[in-house]
């Protein structure tokens, strides 16, 4: 089985002291190709140099987060531009809409959102998009946008059956995170994952967040790592009903068409 984790936040100062042996963890465990998430200038630099490190088995994305929305200037953007052009970078992002916090304004963020898929259009990258209590705007501005776009996956989908096939009808992807292991509030994206259709289907860990509650024993200090994101093929394969070595055939099959891994 080979899985590849297509957003983990490998450049977390919380991997700092042990990410080599993280990376050890995640190939024993089947999980063979990273794409490492960048959430600002900073990370998304990190996150290239760390991918550059170990070709054919680390990858990044570079963009700004909607909580950093406020620093995206001119100046970052030209740099994201730069990053774009390395070959270790395969997706502009994670950008998007987060209207849940509001860390930066609203206004800033659907401006810093606008200009990363512009870049993406332009340097011809799929794009990889948060979106938290903002669909209908994140939607309008994604329709706008979406001809130009190579391919787009919203990570992390927890939303709603209508929001699912408000995305599909763009022909987007979605990813699944731990979020699903939840016994309480997966339940939604348990159902709702059902209607996806294998080849939009993709996972990833989010580590260190969003650490899957069946994860045993408890990983320290609570952290999620990439080695666990055999949980979440299994949690996503019980939902779909089908065998977990088929979906993580199909999820790894979808990853490396969106990506070009
Ligand atoms: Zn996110």
């Amino acid at each position: 089985m080979e899985l590849i984790d297509i957003g983990v936040n490998l450049a977390h100062r919380r991997f700092d002291a042990d990410r080599a042996q993280v990376l050890a963890r995640a190939r024993a465990a089947g999980v063979t190709r990273l794409v490492i998430t960048g959430t600002s200038v900073a990370a998304s630099q990190a996150a290239a140099a760390l991918a550059r490190e170990r070709p054919g088995e680390l990858w990044s994305t570079a963009g700004i987060h909607p909580h950093d929305a406020r620093h995206a200037s001119a100046e970052a953007l030209a740099q994201l531009r730069t990053l774009a052009g390395a070959p270790e970078v395969k997706a502009i992002g994670e950008c998007g809409l987060d209207f849940d916090r509001n860390f930066s304004p609203p206004a800033d963020q659907e401006r810093a959102f606008e200009a990363q898929l512009e870049l993406a259009a332009e340097v011809g990258l799929p794009v990889f998009l948060h979106e938290r209590s903002a669909h209908e705007r994140f939607l309008a501005i994604l329709r706008n946008a979406r001809p130009r776009l190579r391919g787009a996956v919203v990570h992390c989908f927890t939303g709603s059956a209508a929001e699912r096939d408000a995305y599909l009808a763009l022909d987007l992807h979605l990813g699944i995170t731990g979020w699903i292991n939840d016994d309480r509030r997966g339940l939604g994206v348990r159902q709702v994952v059902q209607g996806v259709p294998a080849e939009r289907l993709m996972i990833e860990t989010d580590a260190p967040f969003l650490t899957p509650h069946d994860a045993r024993p408890r990983p320290a200090g609570g952290r999620n790592e990439p080695a666990l994101l055999p949980l979440v093929l299994a949690a996503v394969a019980r939902a779909v009903g089908r065998p977990a070595a088929q979906v993580a055939e199909e999820t790894t099959r979808a990853a490396r068409a969106f990506f070009g891994l």
